[in-house]
């Protein structure tokens, strides 16, 4: 079998080059990638990409993830979000492959308190959020053999992360200004790696498992929550910190106005993910902790 990764150095790029290179043949691009067109700046090309590779499965990582500056950008966010994952789409169904491919939670309005389930309204905020729903979109429309995983706040131990950014503004400062009315999971990129992995596998032995799902992991919090978690881990371990967990002062989204609009409501209903593949989501403490003993 072969797998064609699109987006190998992102976060979940990156985990996907370790959980998919199980399955098979493992051929895995970015935007530095030689031999192959891999640019979603320049959509066309990717389907010739797909027909040299012939693979079995495309999975797509590679996305426009900049919530704010695609405010201003808004048609490379469409390229990159909408357009190339549906180019991607359409040659994979001329390959017979299944199409593997990422959105979020961007693409709802946030309201409410209630987790969101695969088949409630969207009503995305921002660019970013309108263009990963017309990427779905388009997926689901060109490629009828999909697996669709929205996520949220997704997080990875290489490279810069919240938790990271935290623990060094701690260790600078006595307080910590952290807002508290946005809800949701934080999300490791080896999870989500892994859950792909092994749905993969399952669909492709049973078509039926083929749709939307919604995968992150279990529990809730708040980006407060979230800071004096990681604190809390850090004190723990012996770390020095001049901003205790307490001194992580809670305020409300207006307090930072940023240009693209974030859902207060995060949450997302797992329960489908969870029965259709049989796998259990574990607590966002224990990703966290284990990225945070990596990091420490
Ligand atoms: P990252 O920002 O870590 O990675 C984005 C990837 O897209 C990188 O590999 C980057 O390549 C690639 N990319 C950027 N521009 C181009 C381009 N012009 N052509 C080809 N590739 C390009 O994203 P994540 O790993 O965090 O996100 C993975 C998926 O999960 C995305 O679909 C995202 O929308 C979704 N998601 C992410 C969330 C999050 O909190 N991060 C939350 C919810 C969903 P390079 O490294 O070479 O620049």
């Amino acid at each position: 079998m072969k797998v064609l990764l699109l987006g190998k150095g992102g976060q979940v790029g990156w985990e996907l080059q370790r959980s998919l290179a199980p399955l098979g043949e493992l051929v895995a691009l970015g935007t530095g990638s030689t031999g192959f067109h891999a640019d979603f700046s320049r959509p066309d090309e990717l389907a010739e990409t797909v027909r040299a590779v012939r693979p079995d499965v495309i999975v797509n990582a590679a996305a426009h993830t900049a919530v704010d500056r695609a405010e201003s950008e808004p048609e490379l966010a469409r390229k990159l979000n909408a357009t190339s994952p549906g180019v991607l789409a359409e040659a994979a169904v001329q390959v017979g492959a299944l199409m593997v491919h990422f959105s979020t939670d961007y693409v709802f309005d946030g309201s409410g308190t209630a987790p969101w389930r695969e088949d409630n309204a969207t009503g995305p905020l921002s660019v970013y959020g309108k263009t990963k729903l017309e990427g779905e979109q388009l997926v689901a429309r060109h490629c009828g053999r999909h697996l669709i995983f929205r996520t949220s706040w997704v997080y990875a131990a290489r490279g810069g992360n919240f938790a990271k950014t935290m623990l060094r503004l701690a260790k600078e400062r006595e307080r910590l200004t952290v807002i508290d009315d946005q809800v949701g999971a934080p999300t490791g990129a080896e999870l989500l790696a892994d859950v792909t992995a092994h749905a993969i596998r399952d669909t492709l032995r049973d078509a039926s498992k083929a749709g939307l799902y919604h995968v992150v992991a279990g529990g809730e919090t708040t980006w407060n929550g979230y800071a004096r978690f990681v604190l809390a881990q850090a004190l723990a371990a012996g770390v020095e910190l001049k901003a205790s967990p307490e001194a992580v002062d809670r305020v409300p989204t207006s307090a930072f106005p940023t240009p693209a609009t974030r859902p207060h409501n995060s949450r997302l209903d797992t329960t489908k993910i969870q029965d259709t593949f049989g796998i259990r989501l574990p607590n966002w403490q224990a990703g966290v902790a284990r990225m945070l003993q990596e990091t420490l």
